[in-house]
């Protein structure tokens, strides 16, 4: 599970078209990173992904439904943005409950989540904290747990790292592409850092004003990249 194909996708905001037709194919386990400087189409492009836009064109099928019209809630993804969109007034367990709170789901099952999720995170010894009284890794990693309890079939993270300084990021992209190995699950990750897509990847989107330059492994972009754009993005250190 985790397969999602988006066949001529388009999105345009009144007369501006921001994703010409584009087609991409993410296999189930890839992690894959959209890359491309700030405007190029990133956050839209998961946006649509996630159902949080409607396409204006083209179709986007999940595990080999269509989902062109799904409500986000039905897509089986879980969006994880950067720390400051946690609950402040929640404690930590209520904050990571909360989806599974909306879904419905029986409290015994609500808490053999959060203790896995916990454990997995590092987190146990903060569950009844405040979001304030949290270091901004340990925030990060709320968020990232609010989104594991769902048991989402893909993860699809913005700039989740963005917040963070400079050391922290390095510890949060080990432990996120950690948390990969260990479910196995489907990752999306938009960043417009060359080195966090260099060094996380299994595949790289490299977009720039909505369109595709090229995709491929980090490696295969670093040695052949298709034109200047791309060498010239992923070659210049940040
Ligand atoms: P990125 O995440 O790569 O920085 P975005 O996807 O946020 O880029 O934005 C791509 C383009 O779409 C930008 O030019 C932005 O101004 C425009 N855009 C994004 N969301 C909207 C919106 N809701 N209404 C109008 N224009 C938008
Ligand atoms: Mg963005």
């Amino acid at each position: 599970m985790g397969r999602i194909t988006l066949d001529k996708v388009t999105k345009s905001f009144g007369e501006v078209n921001v994703i010409p037709p584009l087609d991409l194919t993410i296999e189930d386990g890839e992690f894959v990173v959209f890359v491309g400087p700030s405007g190029c189409g990133k956050s839209t492009l998961l946006r649509l992904i996630a159902g949080l836009e409607d396409v204006s064109s083209g179709q986007i099928r999940i595990d080999g439904k269509d989902a062109t019209d799904m409500p986000p809630a039905k897509r089986g993804l879980a969006m994880v943005f950067q720390s400051y969109a946690l609950y402040p007034h929640m404690s930590v367990r209520k904050n990571i409950a909360f989806p599974m709170k909306m879904a419905g789901l029986p409290q015994d099952e609500q808490d053999r989540r959060i203790n896995a999720a916990a454990s997995a995170l590092n987190l146990t010894a903060y569950l009844d904290r405040r979001p304030g009284q949290l270091s901004g890794g340990q925030r990060q990693r709320v968020a990232i747990g609010r989104a594991i309890v769902r048991e989402p079939s893909a993860f699809l993270f913005d700039e989740p790292l963005s917040n963070l300084d400079a050391a922290l990021r390095v510890g949060m992209r080990l432990e996120i592409m950690e948390l990969h190995k260990r479910l196995d699950t489907t990752m999306i990750y938009v960043t417009h850092d060359q080195v966090e897509a260099m060094t996380m990847a299994d595949k790289i989107v490299v977009l720039q004003a909505g369109y595709i330059e090229q995709v491929g492994s980090p490696l295969e972009l670093y040695h052949s990249p298709r034109n200047e754009f791309v060498a010239g993005f992923i070659g210049s250190p940040k």
